[in-house]
C-alpha cells in the first residue's frame, strides 16, 4: 500500500508529506509528535480574568468578519455553554468562516476576558471537548495542517495489521511490553498519560535497541580479519625513532595528554586493525599537532594522509603550518579547496592518483567523486562535528581501507561518549599546554563599551591582536551591531591600528589575504562573523570581543572564545549583551569545555550537543539520547547479549538495517 492509496490524500499532500520525510506508509505511521497538549475543558463560571479556558458549546451567532490592511481579519461570534452565552474573538482564521451554522458544536480555545465576557481564541474546533484529552502536536510544513497529519495517520492505521518488530521478544516479554502496533496507535492517539508513557517507553527502546546494534555491528566489522587494513612497513623501532626526531623538532614539548594520543595512535596505525579513533580535547587543547604526528607515522609506514577541515580558512591554516613543520622533513603536502583553479586541482589530482602528495590538507573538495587517491592510508577530520556523515562516508567509499582519525572539540561526558561512539576508541586531551591561564570573561552592557574599548587599547599597545566578532554582516531592519558597522567604528576609534574586516561574503582571496594579515601581526583588530569559530589560531590574540553576544548558542560562544588563550599571553572574552542570559552566566564562571558542554545539555537538550552523528544515523524519532540515556544503557546490554545468545546479526529480520550501514564505516 502507498500513501496515494489513502483516502484524501492527494497528489500535492503527498508533496507536502515528502518535505516532511514521509515517503512510505511507515514513515506516515513513525512520524510521531514533537510534544502533547493536554486539553481540559473548563467551566466558565469559575473562571478567573485572563484564564486559558477550553470551552465548548454551540455557535448562538453566525460570525462577523472584519478586515483590516495587510490581510489580517477579525472574527467574533457567540457561542452558547449550555448556561451562558459568552462572546469569541479570533484573529485571522477568516477562511474559516464557512464552516460557521447556527447550533454547530465547537470548542474555542483561548484567553478568558471576564470583565467583558469574552474570549479571545488561539483556536477553534468544530466539535466537542468534554473530558480531558491528550493530542499529539505535529511538526509540519506550510499546506499541510496538523489535523490532516493525523488523519492520514489513522487512516493507514485502518489498514496495517502487520508491523516488523525489532525487539527480539525475549525482551519484550521480560520487560512486558505492549505489541509495536498498538504502541504506534497510542502514540498518535494517547487516552491517558500512563498508557502513552508505556508506548513511548517501548518505541523508545527499540528505536535505541537499533541504533545500538548498528553501533556493535560497525566495531565487529572493523575487527574482522578480512577487513584487515593495508599493509604497512611496520619498522616500529625505526618509527618511533623518527617520530621522536619530529617532536623534538618542534618549539614546545608534548603534553602528557598529547603523548598518550601519540602513543595510542601509533599503536593503532602499525596494528593490524584499522584505527577508527576519535581525539576529543578543548579548544585550544592542541589537536593538530597530533593530528600531524599520526600523517608522519602514516608516511612514514608508507602512505598518504588526507586532512580534512571543515572551513578554506582552516585548511589553509592547516596547509601553512603542515608546510612548515614538514618542509625540514622531505615530506610534499598540499592544499585542494573548492576554491582552487581548475589548472591547480587538475594537477593535484594527478598527484593524488599517482601518489606523488605525502600529506594532502583541504574542505569536502578531498572527497569529490572525480577525486582519486593511490595510496591513501589515513584521514583524518578536524572538527568533525562539522562533517555529515555521508560526508565522511564518501571518503570511505573511496573502497580502501584506511586508517581514520576524528578530532573534535566538542567535548561531551565520558559515559555519553564511551555509548555514543561505542564503535570508536576515544582519546582525551584534558590537559592544556603549560603556561596558559584562565581566560578572563565578562559581560558588559552597550553602555560600558568605553571600558572595553579601554581594555583593547592596552592590549592594542603592548603589541597583541583583537577579534570583534557580531552575528550578522549587514542588516536593514534592527538596530544591531554588525560587522559592516562595527567596521567603520572601530577604524575612527583605533585610527592608529589597522582594522581588517572578515566574513563568508568575501572572496577567497581576499579571506586568505586578510587571514594572513591577521596572522603576521599587520591587522591589528579583526572585525569579523562566526567565520573564524572553528580552528583558527593566532596565538598573539588576546582579545575578543562579541557583539550581540546573547544571540550566539554556549558551544558556539566557547569556540569563539577559544580564539584567543592560545599562548602564555593573559586573554580576555568581553560579552556584550544588555541582557544577561544563563548562557552568558555559564561562560562567565568557567572556562572548561567538559563543564560548559554539561550546561548547553542542561539548556538545550542533547539535540545540538551531539550535531555529530545527526544528520546520519543519529536522527531519532523518539529518543533522546539525554533524557533517554538510561534506556540506552539498558539497550547497550541487551544488544550484547542478543547477539551472544540469539545472534540477531545472522538473523534475517535484521538484514536490511545492517545493510544500509555497512558502507557507512
Ligand atoms: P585545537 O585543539 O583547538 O585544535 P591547536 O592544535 O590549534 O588547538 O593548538 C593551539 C595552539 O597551541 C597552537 O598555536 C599550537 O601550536 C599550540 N600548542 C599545541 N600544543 C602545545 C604544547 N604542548 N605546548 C605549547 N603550545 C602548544
Ligand atoms: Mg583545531
Amino acid at each position: 500500500m502507498e500513501l496515494l492509496d489513502l483516502k484524501g490524500l492527494g497528489k500535492k499532500s503527498l508533496l507536502n508529506l515528502n518535505k516532511l520525510g514521509i515517503y512510505t506508509i511507515d514513515d506516515l505511521l513513525m512520524y510521531y509528535p514533537y510534544r502533547y497538549e493536554v486539553l481540559k475543558p473548563n467551566d466558565l463560571n469559575t473562571a478567573l480574568q485572563d484564564e486559558k479556558v477550553i470551552v465548548s458549546g454551540t455557535v448562538e451567532i453566525m460570525p462577523t468578519l472584519i478586515r483590516f490592511r495587510g490581510n489580517m481579519n477579525k472574527m467574533t461570534f457567540r457561542i452558547f455553554t449550555g448556561d451562558m452565552i459568552v462572546k469569541v474573538a479570533i484573529y485571522n482564521r477568516g477562511f474559516l468562516k464557512h464552516n460557521f451554522e447556527i447550533g454547530k458544536d465547537v470548542t474555542v480555545i483561548g484567553k478568558y476576558d471576564l470583565k467583558n465576557n469574552l474570549i479571545v481564541a488561539s483556536d477553534i474546533r468544530f466539535s466537542r471537548i468534554e473530558e480531558t484529552k491528550i493530542e499529539g502536536v505535529y511538526s509540519t510544513t506550510s499546506g499541510l495542517s496538523k489535523k490532516s497529519i493525523l488523519i492520514y495517520i489513522n487512516e493507514a492505521l485502518k489498514y496495517v495489521d502487520n508491523i516488523i518488530d525489532y525487539i527480539p521478544s525475549y525482551f519484550s516479554e521480560k520487560y512486558k511490553f505492549m505489541d509495536k502496533l498498538s504502541a504506534i496507535k497510542i502514540i498518535h492517539n494517547p487516552n491517558n498519560i500512563d498508557e502513552l508513557k508505556q508506548a513511548q517507553i517501548r518505541l523508545k527502546y527499540e528505536e535505541l535497541f537499533i541504533f545500538m546494534l548498528k553501533i556493535n555491528f560497525l566495531k565487529m566489522q572493523r575487527e574482522k580479519k578480512e577487513n584487515a587494513k593495508i599493509i604497512r612497513n611496520v619498522n616500529k623501532e625505526w618509527i618511533l625513532k623518527k617520530v621522536d626526531e619530529f617532536i623534538k623538532s618542534l618549539p614546545f614539548e608534548l603534553t602528557k595528554d598529547q603523548k598518550t594520543a601519540v602513543d595510542d595512535i601509533i599503536n593503532d596505525i602499525l596494528s593490524e586493525k584499522r584505527m577508527n579513533r576519535m581525539i576529543q580535547g578543548d579548544v585550544g587543547s592542541g589537536k593538530t599537532i597530533v593530528g600531524a604526528i599520526a600523517c608522519f607515522v602514516n608516511y612514514l609506514s608508507g602512505y598518504m594522509s588526507a586532512f580534512m577541515a571543515p572551513t578554506e580558512i582552516l585548511a589553509r591554516q592547516h596547509y601553512d603550518n603542515f608546510s612548515n613543520m614538514f618542509s625540514k622533513f622531505g615530506l610534499n603536502v598540499e592544499v585542494l579547496l573548492g576554491s582552487t583553479s581548475k589548472k591547480d586541482k587538475k594537477d593535484i589530482y594527478d598527484k593524488l592518483k599517482n601518489g606523488e602528495i605525502d600529506i594532502i590538507i583541504g574542505t569536502h573538495a578531498l572527497i569529490q567523486d572525480n577525486v582519486e587517491y593511490k595510496n591513501l592510508g589515513l584521514v583524518i577530520t578536524d572538527e568533525q562535528h562539522r562533517f555529515g556523515v555521508n560526508q565522511r562516508a564518501n571518503l570511505k567509499n573511496k573502497g580502501i581501507m584506511v586508517d581514520v582519525l576524528y578530532m573534535s572539540a566538542t567535548p561531551i561526558p565520558r559515559t555519553y561518549a564511551l555509548t555514543i561512539y561505542g564503535d570508536m576508541d576515544i582519546s582525551n586531551i584534558k590537559t592544556r599546554p603549560s603556561g596558559r591561564r584562565e581566560i578572563i570573561t565578562d559581560i558588559r552592557s552597550n553602555k560600558e563599551i568605553t571600558d572595553v574599548l579601554k581594555l583593547i587599547k592596552h592590549e592594542l599597545d603592548n603589541g597583541h591582536q583583537t577579534y570583534i566578532i557580531a552575528p550578522l554582516i549587514d542588516n536593514e531592519e534592527e538596530e544591531l551591531n554588525n560587522v559592516n558597522l562595527l567596521y567603520k567604528k572601530f577604524q575612527m576609534a583605533f585610527d592608529k591600528y589597522k582594522v581588517g574586516i572578515l566574513h563568508g561574503k568575501l572572496s577567497n582571496d581576499e579571506k586568505d589575504e586578510v587571514m594572513n594579515q591577521f596572522s603576521l601581526n599587520k591587522i591589528n583588530i579583526l572585525i569579523s562573523t562566526t567565520v573564524v569559530e572553528v580552528g583558527v589560531d593566532v596565538s598573539n590574540a588576546t582579545v575578543i570581543v562579541i557583539f550581540e553576544a546573547n544571540r550566539f548558542g554556549l558551544s558556539q560562544l566557547h569556540q569563539l572564545r577559544g580564539r584567543v588563550g592560545r599562548s602564555e599571553l593573559q586573554s580576555y572574552c568581553i560579552l556584550i549583551s544588555d541582557e544577561v542570559s544563563k548562557r552568558l552566566e555559564v561562560m562567565t564562571k568557567t572556562c572548561d569545555g567538559f563543564k560548559i558542554s554539561e550546561e548547553d545539555f542542561k539548556l538545550r537538550g542533547s539535540g545540538d550537543l551531539f550535531g555529530i552523528r545527526q544528520s546520519g544515523d543519529m536522527k531519532f524519532k523518539i529518543a533522546d539520547i539525554k533524557n533517554d540515556f538510561k534506556i540506552l544503557l539498558q539497550t547497550k546490554e541487551d544488544v550484547n547479549y542478543s547477539i551472544d545468545k540469539f545472534d540477531i546479526i545472522n538473523d534475517y529480520k535484521y538484514e536490511n538495517i545492517l545493510s544500509s550501514i555497512s558502507q557507512l564505516d
